[in-house]
Parts: C-alpha cells; sequence; structure tokens
C-alpha cells in the first residue's frame, strides 16, 4: 500500500470504527461483531505503524475508546480509566512478554496474574469511608457517565465496606447467561427487540434511566482492580489486591492465578479457551497482569492502555457464513426439524457446518431464507445456533413445510405445541428408522453395534420394520449386509440377543413414547413394579407421580392404546424381551386387580404399606372411588373412611389387612 492509499484507507478504517463505537456503546446495540471489530481495530494500527505520521491525535487507536450519551451526568474521574491492548495469536502474547522483560533483564521470569476477560461492561467505584459515593461508566477513559444510583442497585456491590477506607474499586458489570436468555424470550414475547448478547444486556439494563428498571434486572459485578487513595498501601502485588477486594465484600472472579512465565499463560488460554462455554457468564478472553504493583508503575501506561497488562483474545464465538440450505430432518415420534447447512466456517477453534434452527416459528422469528447471511454462535451444546440475519438482505422467508419430506402425508400442528409433526408414524420409513435406531442406542437398551447405518440397511431389505423384529434376526440375515463378516454377524446378533432381560427404566425409555425420556420412565418404573401395570395404568394413576404432568400422562395411555403398539409389545414378549421389576419386586399376585385407598395412623408408616401392597400386585390410590377395592384405615380416619362407607366400599384395619396379606379370610 502506498502513502496516500494507505491515508485514505485509515480514514475509512477510522470512520467505520468510530460509527461501530457509537452503536456499540451509545445504543448498546452492536452492527458487527467483536471479532470484526477487533479485526479493523488491527488493520488500522498497521497502517499507523507502517506510517507513523498517518496518526491523528482523534484516531481510536489513540485513545479509550468510549463515548457518552447526553442522558447521564457527566463526571471526570480521579483517576484514568484505560483501555488494554490485546491480541489474538500465542506469538504476540510472547512479544509483550518479552518487550517487558526487557526491562528486568536481573530476574529470570516475571510473576504474572492471569484473569478471565469479562465481557460486560467496566465500571468505576469510589468509597469514602467505605461508604459508596460515586458509580460511573468508563466513557472516555477520563470523563465518564454518573450511574451512582442505577450502581446502588446491583446486590453484588457493597454500599459500605468491611473496612472504612477510601478506595476506588473497578470491574465489570455483566449479566449471567441464562439471565440475559431468560430476559431475551420476555422480549420476545411482549414484542421488545431483543439485547445481542450479555454484554449489550447488561449495558442496556445498567444506563437506564431509571434505576428501578436496573433492580428488575439480574446484574452482578467482578471487581478486579483497586487503588488505595490515602492509605498507606494495604498491597504490593496484584493478587494482594484481589484478595482484600474479596476482604471487603467484592465478588472476585475466582478463576485468576498466579503464574510465572509466559509458557503458563498460554497453557490457561488454551484451557479456557474451550472450558469457557462452560460459564454461566460471557468472557472474550483473558488478561495478563504484572503482579508486582511497584513494576506497574515503573512501566505506565501509553495514551490508551496499560504497558503492564495485555489481552489474549479468543477465537471468535460468534461467526457471519453463508445459510445454502434447510435440511428437514423426521425424527423418531415424528416430529420435523429443520436444520441449517451452511458454508463452512471456522467458530471458536472448530469447522461448523451445520446449525440448529429449532422450529418453525424460530425461522418465522429470524425471518431467514437459503441464501441470507446469518450470524451464527457457539453454544454450549454440540451444534452452534442461529443468531440473526444480515439485515439488508432479503431472500424472503422459509416456506413452513405441510408435507413429511420423507413421506410427504400432510402434516400436522398439535394444539398448544411449536413442532410440526407427520401423523404417519406407521408407515413412514424415518420415523420406524428413527424407533428402531433409539432402541438400539446408548440412552434405551444399549445394544452394541447398531447404529444407524445397520439400521437403514436391514430397513431396506425388509428384515425389520420395527424395533422388536431385531430379536428374529439370525446370523445369516446379518451375514446379508455388504461388508458384514461372520464374525461381526456374530456379535450383532448376541449383542441383540443379550439386551432381552433390560431394566424397567431402560425399556420404558426404548418404546420411543412421545413426551417420555429416561428421566420419566425413571420415575414410573420406580412407582409400577410390572408392565402389565404401566399397561393398565390411568391418566389419573399416573398424574399422582411427582413430575408426571396430564400431558406425558395421556401420552403414555395413548401409547399402550394403540393397536399397532399392542402387536409389538406382544411380539417382544414372544421373543423373551421382557423389563426386569422396578423397585417394587413382586412377590405374588395376592392382591392383583386391587386398589387401595390408606387413611389415619397406622403402626409404620404409610409408604411401608403402599411397598407391601405393590410387592403384593395391587395397587394404591390417594382417593375413593367406586373402584376402589379396600379402604386400610388407621386410628383418626379423615373423610375417606365416611366416602367408603357411602360407597360401600370394604374397610379394613390393620390386623385384617394383615390377615388379608397372607392369604387369610377377613370376618366380615
Ligand atoms: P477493551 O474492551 O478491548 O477496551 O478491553 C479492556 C476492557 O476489558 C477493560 O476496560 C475492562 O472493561 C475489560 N475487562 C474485563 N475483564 C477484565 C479484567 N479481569 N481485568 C481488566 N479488565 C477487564
Ligand atoms: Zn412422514
Amino acid at each position: 500500500m502506498d502513502y496516500t492509499e494507505a491515508k485514505l484507507k485509515a480514514e475509512e478504517l477510522r470512520n467505520q470504527i468510530k460509527v461501530n463505537n457509537e452503536a456499540y456503546y451509545v445504543f448498546d446495540s452492536p452492527q458487527i461483531t467483536d471479532f470484526e471489530y477487533d479485526e479493523l481495530f488491527r488493520e488500522l494500527k498497521k497502517i499507523e505503524e507502517e506510517y507513523p505520521d498517518l496518526i491523528t491525535k482523534d484516531s481510536p487507536t489513540q485513545k479509550v475508546g468510549d463515548n457518552i450519551s447526553k442522558e447521564f451526568k457527566e463526571i471526570r474521574h480521579n483517576y484514568r480509566l484505560y483501555s488494554l491492548d490485546n491480541s489474538n495469536n500465542y506469538d504476540d502474547l510472547k512479544k509483550w512478554y518479552e518487550r517487558v522483560k526487557k526491562e528486568y533483564i536481573n530476574e529470570p521470569e516475571l510473576e504474572l496474574v492471569t484473569e478471565l476477560k469479562i465481557d460486560g461492561l467496566s465500571c468505576a467505584l469510589s468509597y469514602e469511608n467505605g461508604i459508596l459515593s460515586l458509580g460511573a461508566t468508563r466513557g472516555n477513559g477520563i470523563i465518564g457517565e454518573n450511574i451512582t444510583e442505577n450502581i446502588k442497585e446491583i446486590k453484588s456491590i457493597p454500599q459500605k465496606l468491611s473496612k472504612p477506607i477510601n478506595i476506588e474499586v473497578r470491574g465489570e458489570v455483566y449479566m449471567p447467561v441464562s439471565s440475559f436468555e431468560r430476559l431475551n424470550e420476555e422480549n420476545i414475547e411482549n414484542g421488545i427487540k431483543e439485547f445481542a448478547n450479555p454484554r449489550n444486556a447488561a449495558a442496556g439494563s445498567l444506563r437506564q434511566l431509571d434505576a428501578k428498571i436496573t433492580g428488575r434486572r439480574d446484574l452482578h459485578f467482578f471487581a478486579y482492580t483497586a487503588i488505595l487513595t490515602g492509605e498507606n498501601s494495604l498491597f504490593k502485588t496484584h493478587e494482594q489486591a484481589l484478595k482484600l477486594l474479596g476482604e471487603l465484600g467484592f465478588e472476585v472472579n475466582p478463576n485468576y492465578k498466579l503464574v510465572k512465565g509466559i509458557n503458563d499463560v498460554i497453557k490457561l488460554c488454551g484451557y479456557w479457551e474451550n472450558e469457557r462455554f462452560n460459564l454461566n457468564y460471557a468472557t472474550d478472553g483473558m488478561v495478563i497482569k504484572i503482579n508486582d504493583i511497584s513494576k506497574q508503575n515503573e512501566l505506565g501506561f501509553t495514551s490508551r492502555a496499560p504497558k503492564w497488562a495485555t489481552a489474549f483474545k479468543f477465537p471468535p464465538e460468534e461467526v457471519w457464513t453463508k445459510l445454502n440450505n434447510i435440511e428437514l430432518s423426521v425424527g423418531k415420534t415424528g416430529a420435523v426439524t429443520p436444520i441449517a447447512e451452511l458454508e463452512p466456517v471456522q467458530l471458536a477453534g472448530s469447522t461448523v457446518k451445520r446449525a440448529s434452527l429449532h422450529n418453525f416459528d424460530e425461522i418465522q422469528r429470524l425471518q431467514i431464507n437459503i441464501g441470507n447471511r446469518v450470524l451464527i454462535k457457539k453454544a454450549a451444546e454440540i451444534i452452534p445456533k442461529v443468531i440473526r440475519k444480515q439485515e439488508n438482505e432479503d431472500f424472503g422467508v422459509y416456506k413452513t413445510p405441510d408435507k413429511c419430506p420423507d413421506c410427504h402425508t400432510p402434516l400436522v400442528k398439535p394444539e398448544g405445541e411449536v413442532a410440526l409433526y407427520c401423523p404417519n408414524s406407521l408407515k413412514c420409513p424415518s420415523q420406524i428408522k428413527g424407533r428402531i435406531e433409539y432402541w438400539a442406542s446408548k440412552e434405551a437398551m444399549d445394544i452394541d453395534g447398531i447404529g444407524s447405518s445397520i439400521v437403514e440397511k436391514l430397513y431396506e431389505k425388509g428384515l425389520i420394520n420395527d424395533f422388536a423384529d431385531l430379536y428374529k434376526l439370525s446370523i445369516d440375515d446379518f451375514m446379508t449386509i455388504d461388508l458384514i463378516k461372520e464374525k461381526s454377524a456374530d456379535n450383532l446378533y448376541n449383542a441383540v440377543q443379550n439386551s432381552k432381560k433390560p431394566s424397567m427404566t431402560k425399556f420404558l425409555t426404548a418404546l420411543s413414547i412421545k413426551l417420555i425420556g429416561k428421566e420419566t420412565a425413571d420415575l414410573i418404573a420406580n412407582e409400577f413394579p410390572s408392565l402389565n401395570d404401566i399397561k393398565n395404568a390411568k391418566i389419573e394413576d399416573l398424574v399422582k407421580i411427582d413430575g408426571i404432568g396430564e400431558k406425558a400422562a395421556k401420552s403414555i395411555v395413548d401409547f399402550f392404546a394403540d393397536e399397532n403398539n399392542k402387536t409389538i409389545l406382544n411380539k417382544l414378549e414372544e421373543y423373551g424381551v421382557t423389563p426386569q421389576g422396578s423397585a417394587f419386586e413382586k412377590i405374588s399376585n395376592i392382591f392383583e386387580g386391587k386398589t387401595f385407598v390408606i387413611t389415619g395412623t397406622l403402626s409404620q408408616p404409610r409408604n411401608i404399606f403402599e411397598e407391601k401392597i405393590k410387592k403384593l400386585g395391587g395397587k394404591t390410590s390417594s382417593s375413593v372411588s367406586k373402584k376402589t377395592s379396600y379402604v386400610l384405615a388407621g386410628e383418626n380416619p379423615g373423610s375417606k373412611f365416611d366416602k367408603a362407607s357411602s360407597l360401600g366400599v370394604i374397610i379394613l384395619n390393620e390386623r385384617d389387612f394383615n390377615l388379608l396379606s397372607e392369604g387369610k379370610n377377613v370376618n366380615e
């Protein structure tokens, strides 16, 4: 680039940075990703290094890049606030360390403190005699906004310290990721614009003219800098300063570390690059600081940043790419879900080709279509999600399908659900294969080797049409699949045959009953001793189980009432696939078909009797009806006793109950 070109480019970059600074700091509504912003910044810095006389006084590289809105009162900071220089690669990090080390050639390695760079909003707090007197935003580092009233609404900021000292504290106001997501959900419901990320949500919530709104938002504060005003120094190192902040009553992010030399810093950067996704707050990098305060003072500052600290920025969590296609996948329950197929891009250290779109309402909300550029974000889950589309593009909106992409049956939307379903559950190949695959999966029956490709081939050959069919397959059947030799066929056969005695939980999970996952299956298995009881259970019986709602209960009842499912269950029984009893191992059938209701105080806790009833094949219920077989009444029975009398239900005392359970007659 020659001088004139460089000059024009520098001007253009400065303008772009200025516009984006305003969007970010004043309106809390960024138009580009942090990564793209940093790239503009780096490009400008490079040009200015090459042609130093192009540096202008008001270049963003020469000052702290904040703007101040007119809405808050301005305050002049007692001590300037700075930005941080940053790099996004280990070489630059090493160069920074070498530069600093040159000043201290007599020391082998320098002590450094690494901290997470919290992606929030930096604030300066002043305390006089231990009492909070002022809270301010960074602003341009010299002048900031007075937000004292808002700061007072943040619970993790003490208004009175444990020591009556004069101190200035800096730190980051942030919003936990979970609270950010909840706030956005609320905003969507109320038709208010969403926040782009937790940082903007924190900034937007803090910089409210009505401090009461701030108080309603879940904001927190991590303190990371202490400046003592007056006091004989209470600390000589940064680490001691962090400890002091904790003692004074501040929250200090616990993930800081004191290390010697740059190699451990690099290891920690690598560690947190992945680990950050497990935190409930956003962090965009690491901050590395010289531990010794006297060295910090010797090194000093540039016009923009301290020389004794630097930041390492993680690879971007968000990136723009093109939406190449929307793939429709039909799940085992018939739910049709859209998945974004993307132009492959690097995101947080790995190549991404697919992203989640959740459901068709989400596509409507995002107003996207194939061809759009979309912002995708790394999420805690393995598959990233689509956040929004590039604003000024119009490709229309992807049309919600009305037919199953596999079997072409018209789709249905059950009331109160967001998902669309293919109702052709018996014949839809995707659903059939999905259920068989799920039956064999780790979460369910855990049959080694039976994965999607084997299921696909067995289904194509017409050898299986449901999961019960797996058990009639012979070794020869497995050998009809290409590339499967005798040894593997043998293994597959044995794996299937050895899965015939699952626990009740695994068995129930494996049936692919809508809304019944492993946890719900476990709840049911714990309440019902046998498969027969579950088959005969009514909605009323099921909802009595803590954790089972009306919808799940109905889904179970519907499942076992379905003729096709009955056929599959019969086949399973025929092949010897029988779930092993749950917590209540049945010991006899004395109470088979009998329902008990317990009332009053008995000689032992009620659950002992309930367990006994279940072990003997009976059921318990909490309310008396015509269908109640017996009421077991202890001392001071309640209204159930009266109801039983009026309905003519047999009432047993404890002695009668014990006789009955031994198979003896009760004198009526
Ligand atoms: P930048 O936003 O690129 O100017 O980076 C500097 C900013 O990082 C500071 O103004 C702080 O708001 C923020 N920051 C977040 N965590 C820390 C930390 N642990 N130590 C220092 N600064 C931090
Ligand atoms: Zn279908």
